[in-house]
């Protein structure tokens, strides 16, 4: 099974509009499942038009524990209150007993193990909901969303994958789109890891440069095969060509460069992907799809 993952390092540069786009197109030729791995703000399914009722499975899953104190066994001791690197224990100097600040908690048991009187327990919480939806173009999208206030996006990306990769055993599909989240961060390398191809999407500016760069620099280091596609390019061509040169020198494959067109915004705010939207704008994604494809060594 091959996976593609699309990722920018910088934010709002038209990542998941392009993303939505190429899994339409690409659908058209394979079998294939996209799946949502920004799960601190998803909107894969959304530009894909899918609505909440849409999902056929949509559920609470635990990828975290917090720390939960038995009063009762507590003696005030004060260790945990020491122990605690992320500050989420509070220390009450009137009854002289711990609280867990449950926001604050990572869930990492060094409370549970320093505590002399067995006091402290690691409760399982949920901390996250995924589920897919088939879309109208005939596959499905997988996503996934973090609790608010909670932690642990990484494992939560991994869990997402994990259910794409089944559903597209399941429904025989030889491709998975996954869309990273925006940054270089844990979520980003979970979504990354494994893949046999990243598609750099970036914008001519000095920020989406050098984030893309950065971005560049972690598909690098996993040995991952990478192309470029540079969005809005007609904003800032000389810096543009600066972009084209490290892609050259880097020996990444240019893949498109997109002008800038308002009917990106248009396509967004219909819920629908730009490629189906604007039919000019159709043919840059088959020829991005085509070049992927060949990239893959996909045979027909
Ligand atoms: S589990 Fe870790 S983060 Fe949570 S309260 Fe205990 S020591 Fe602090
Ligand atoms: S380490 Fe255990 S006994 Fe000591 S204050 Fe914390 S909960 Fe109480």
């Amino acid at each position: 099974m091959k996976q593609i993952t699309i990722l920018s390092g910088k934010g709002g540069v038209g990542k998941s509009s392009i993303s939505a786009s190429l899994a339409v197109v690409i659908s058209e030729n394979k079998r294939l499942v996209a799946v949502d791995c920004d799960v601190d703000a998803a909107n894969l399914a959304l530009v894909l038009g899918i609505k909440v009722d849409d999902f056929e499975k949509y559920e609470k899953i635990s990828t975290n524990e917090k720390a939960v104190i038995d009063p009762d066994k507590c003696i005030g001791c004060k260790k945990c209150f020491d122990s605690c690197n992320f500050s989420a224990i509070s220390w009450d100097g009137n009854s002289m007993r711990p609280s867990i600040n449950e926001f604050g908690c990572e869930g990492c048991g060094v409370c549970t193990l320093v505590c002399p009187k067995g006091a402290i327990s690691q409760k399982k919480i949920f901390n996250a909901n995924i589920g897919y939806a088939k879309t109208r173009f005939g596959f499905y999208v997988v996503s996934g969303q973090l609790n608010m206030g909670e932690s642990g996006s990484g494992k939560i990306v991994h869990e997402v994958r994990a259910l794409g990769k089944d559903l597209a055993k399941d429904t025989a599909a030889e491709l998975i789109i996954n869309d990273a989240a925006a940054g270089i961060g844990c979520p980003v390398i979970a979504s990354v890891v494994g893949s046999s191809y990243a598609v750099l999407v970036t914008e001519p500016s000095p920020s989406g440069f050098s984030d893309m760069k950065r971005a560049f620099e972690m598909v690098d280091h996993f040995k991952i095969k990478s192309g470029l596609v540079i969005n809005k390019h007609d904003l800032n061509p000389e810096f543009c060509k600066e972009i084209e040169a490290f892609a050259k020198e880097k020996n990444i494959s240019l893949l498109a460069k997109i002008p800038y067109d308002k009917s990106f915004l248009e396509a967004l705010v219909n819920l629908t992907p730009v490629a189906v939207h604007n039919s000019k704008i159709r043919p840059i994604f088959e020829s991005i799809a085509a070049k992927l494809l060949n990239e893959l060594e996909f045979s027909d």
